[in-house]
């Protein structure tokens, strides 16, 4: 049970989330895009329930976390409150983490768009698992493994956060003609993390190919989430639906995840 957010953390992640919003639609006017077309999600790993619900009370509607067991507890914890904070009943549960196939079952409960997805079998149980424990299909994400379509400025020693995962281009066309025949997915877009070394420009605008063509099999498979704290303008340049801030809005974590 959350104790509820205090008003400085509160007054806190409603400065940040202005300056970050201010961030997102300053990178859009550059880009001749309309910055309502950019949603933000706040990546709220490692961070307490009560900062998704003093974010729910200041107006973020979409949080994102990629761990299972800590997400589901929070997400729980988070729903418990609702009498109290009747925002958090109109919260997005995005799931950005790398997935085993044991937490799918989990997973399917809270999450209203996973972005990882990134191998047939993992396709199955998703599938399997939404149409027992769903009323309504689950929405998801390739993650687009970009390492092979951009040179390293620098050889990566540690994987970069997220890194892991994700199918390269060439296989992306099967893995999406799997997921359109899932009775219980819909797919959305792409998602990817810039690699660890390379120009994140470089890595969004070769995202951004993959996507089109993604979409020109798949009219429906626009979202293209790209863009964390530090490659956020990068990532609106070329052409990001969906940004996955963490430490500009909530601040560092101790954890490296
Ligand atoms: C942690 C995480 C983020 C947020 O990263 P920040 O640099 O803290 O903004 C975005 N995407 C994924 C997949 C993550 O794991």
């Amino acid at each position: 049970m959350t104790q509820g957010p205090t008003a400085e953390r509160r007054a806190e992640l409603a400065a940040n989330r202005a300056a970050v919003l201010d961030r997102i639609a300053a990178a859009a006017r550059s880009a001749g895009r309309d910055p309502a077309d950019v949603t933000l999600i706040a990546v709220t790993k490692t961070f307490p329930a009560d900062d998704v619900v003093a974010l729910a009370d200041i107006g973020q509607r979409d949080v994102g976390e990629n761990r299972d067991q800590e997400a589901a507890s929070k997400a729980a914890a988070v729903a418990a409150v609702r009498d109290a904070h009747p925002a958090v009943a109109d919260l997005r549960w995005h799931f950005v983490g790398q997935l085993q196939r044991n937490k799918v079952a989990s997973v399917v409960r809270y999450a209203d768009l996973v972005h990882s997805v990134d191998r047939v079998k993992l396709v199955t149980s998703l599938d399997r698992a939404a149409a027992e424990h769903r009323d309504r299909p689950l929405d998801v994400l390739v993650q687009i493994d970009l390492a092979g379509e951009v040179p390293a400025r620098q050889p990566s020693p540690k994987a970069s956060i997220g890194a892991r995962g994700g199918v390269v281009p060439a296989d992306l066309l099967a893995l999406a003609e799997t997921i359109a025949g899932a009775t219980a997915l819909r797919l959305r877009g792409v998602m990817a993390v810039a690699p660890l070394g390379a120009d994140p420009a470089e890595a969004f605008a070769a995202l951004a190919g993959v996507s089109d063509r993604l979409r020109a099999e798949f009219p429906q498979a626009g979202v293209v989430s790209a863009g964390m704290s530090g490659d956020v303008e990068a990532a609106i340049a070329h052409g990001a639906t969906h940004v996955r801030i963490g430490t500009a809005l909530l601040g560092g974590r101790t954890a490296l995840r």
